[in-house]
């Protein structure tokens, strides 16, 4: 089967390391038009590879600080996303990025985070996480805002596995990171 070509970039694009400039006009109709392309790019690829709770603008070629959080209930678009807070207590997880989908990488997040942002109608908002793995997608759009990766933030190769290996045993990998936060423990009581 043809699948559609998807436009997202792939790792190696130099687009995807530079840091994106703010929206000066949030209200502006070139945002909404970014912001609807994202939601199309989101859909198509969770469509293609069945996940995906996020995307940035620097993804698909716009060097712009918009991003897109769909952790379950409906797309949140960011414009202009700050961070105000961020919990000090980090947890361990395996994420995987659009830019590289066969990849999956053990990453340590905050649990938490609160981000100010503007709407597509200007105003300004506020997200706070619900829970970590909503804390650790809002991180991971943020850090392609700055032209940071996933891969990045691998404590080390062995952090780097093919989203077919974790699917196939998703308990060992998961076990891995546990052991990891154990022995983070261990060493900071
Ligand atoms: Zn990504």
């Amino acid at each position: 089967m043809v699948q559609n070509r998807l436009p997202i970039l792939p790792l190696g694009d130099s687009r995807l390391r530079e840091k994106a400039s703010p929206s000066p006009d949030p209200a502006n109709p070139s945002v909404r038009a970014a912001a609807n392309r994202l939601l199309g790019a989101l859909r198509a690829f969770r469509k293609q590879h069945g996940f995906s709770q996020g995307i940035a603008a620097p993804q698909i070629g716009i060097a712009a600080r918009i991003m897109v959080i769909d952790p379950g209930p409906g797309p949140i678009v960011l414009v202009n996303p700050e961070v105000r807070w961020i919990s000090d207590r980090t947890v361990c997880s395996w994420e995987s990025c659009m830019c590289f989908p066969s990849l999956a990488v053990m990453v340590w997040r905050a649990d938490a985070i609160r981000v100010a942002y503007r709407t597509l109608d200007g105003s300004d908002a506020v997200l706070a996480s619900e829970s970590a793995d909503v804390a650790a997608v809002i991180q991971h759009e943020l850090d392609h805002l700055d032209g940071i990766l996933l891969l990045d933030r691998a404590a080390d190769t062995k952090s780097i596995i093919s989203r077919e290996a974790y699917a196939q045993d998703p308990d060992t990998f998961d076990r891995m990171c546990r052991g990891q936060e154990s022995s983070r423990a261990a060493h900071n009581p």
